[in-house]
């Protein structure tokens, strides 16, 4: 069977007025979604990724402006038929009637902030499906208490009639898992909604998210700040900084083949449970100011691998594989060779070591999340490409497809644009 695209964003810029002048938090990002598969997006803070959720579900704040883009969404309307409308070009009356908590739905980081602090939970999960589907009430209790028990609470019949206050963090972001699946909606976009859960807690939402994923064909935006997460839950992975997204793959295109010295620095970022050195690695820096335009690539300042031509020029989407691009210079043919750091490759192969021994059972409770992760990653390690291969990969620029071409910018289209020869790669 072929794969369903049920997304595709294309060129979404979003900027906010404010009183310091216009931000330009979301620069031109393109991304798709198939049906029952699931997109990551993954940045540090900051770097727009909430932004651009907030825009496929008409939710932007009242200083947001969406400058340009399409994002077409293809839903079974309720007769049946299979219709693709762009989100960004609808009404927001008719994006809160026929789109949200019916066809997308959402959930964030908080539960307390998407709960209702003076409704039993159960209730709550019976709300969608009464007020969108005229759902007689008895069949909605029923098909609460399902759900309640799908997203893993037990004793269903009592917890029906508990306030959010009640349940502990994790138990609440199991009820609005529970809420966002109720009126069996065709796309999720979970906003980082592990953050504040502490890591065997956020290891088992993780599960859940995932078996239900697949249960149910759902087609999931993940958003999170954290790569570990990432490998856990996602299919595809979009890496995002200063509102763009700048590499993008599956998972293993990401995790051993990672192109942009960016997504080092987020490989590097993650919490490592192995050692005993919990200091977490931060790339140093910090992210532009998009409230001034960015000239060249927005990360070089922060890159010790940046070229010469990083500060002038921004580098358009090279393509490493039909299903792998990154925009770095360093992937133009005539840019000096360097690889992914091997302190780094390293790592991976420890996390791999983790997988291994969690099979056999010797994993600690503490290491679950670390080690279910690699255990992931190494299911499908047969597919990664050969460490010399990864070496040699000479990455074409490929200004002509698709990719490259929405990614490209007005200042990339100068005399040094991709297809011309790059005149200064010195390091
Ligand atoms: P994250 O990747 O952490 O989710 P966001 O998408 O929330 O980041 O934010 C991206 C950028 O947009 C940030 O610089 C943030 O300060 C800015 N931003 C978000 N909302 C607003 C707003 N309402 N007004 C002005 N700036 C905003
Ligand atoms: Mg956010």
């Amino acid at each position: 069977m072929s794969r369903q695209r049920i997304l595709s964003v294309r060129n979404l810029q979003v900027s906010f007025r404010t009183t310091a002048g216009t931000v330009h938090a979301v620069r031109g990002v393109s991304f798709d979604l198939y049906r029952g598969e699931t997109v990551a997006i993954v940045g540090e803070s900051g770097s727009g990724k909430s932004v651009t959720a907030r825009a496929l579900m008409g939710l932007e704040a009242k200083n947001a402006h969406i400058d340009a883009g399409t994002a077409d969404f293809t839903f079974t309307g309720d007769d049946g038929k299979e219709t693709t409308e762009d989100i960004l070009q609808m009404d927001k009356k008719d994006i809160r009637r026929e789109i949200n908590g019916r066809k997308v739905a959402m959930v964030f980081q908080d539960p307390m902030t998407s709960l209702n602090p003076l409704m039993p939970v159960g209730k709550q999960i019976m709300e969608g499906m009464i007020w969108h589907y005229h759902t007689p009430k008895e069949e909605a209790k029923a098909r609460a208490l399902e759900l309640m028990n799908l997203v893993g609470i037990t004793d269903a019949e009592k917890r029906f009639n508990n306030y959010p206050h009640q349940l502990s963090g994790g138990m609440r972001q199991r009820i609005v898992i529970a809420v966002a699946l109720a009126c069996s909606p065709d796309l999720l976009i979970c906003d980082e909604p592990t953050t504040a859960l502490d890591v065997t807690i956020q290891a088992k939402i993780l599960e859940l998210i995932r078996r239900i994923q697949k249960e149910r064909n759902l087609s999931v935006i993940y958003i999170t700040h954290d790569l570990g997460v990432v490998a856990k839950v996602a299919d595809y992975v979009n890496v995002m900084y200063a509102g763009k997204i700048i590499e993008s793959g599956t998972v293993n295109d990401i995790f051993y083949d990672a192109k942009h010295p960016y997504t080092w620095g987020l490989l590097s970022a993650m919490p490592d449970l192995e050692t005993d050195d919990d200091r977490l690695y931060a790339i140093p820096g910090t992210p532009p100011n998009l409230l001034y335009p960015v000239k060249g690539d927005a990360f070089a300042s922060r890159n010790k691998y940046a070229l010469n031509i990083d500060s002038r020029l921004e580098p358009p989407m090279f393509r490493v594989s039909d299903t792998h691009y990154a925009a770095t210079w360093l992937l133009h043919p005539k840019a000096p060779k360097i690889g992914m750091p091997e302190e780094l490759a390293k790592r991976v192969s420890r996390l791999l070591k983790d997988a291994k021994r969690m099979e056999e059972g010797q994993m600690s409770a503490e290491g679950i999340a670390t080690g279910a992760m690699a255990s992931e990653i190494s299911r499908s390690e047969q597919l990664r490409k050969s460490k010399n291969h990864v070496q040699s990969a000479a990455a074409e620029v490929t200004s002509g497809a698709d990719h490259a071409a929405e990614t490209e910018t007005a200042d990339a289209a100068g005399d040094d644009a991709p297809g011309h020869p790059v005149k200064e790669v010195a390091v």
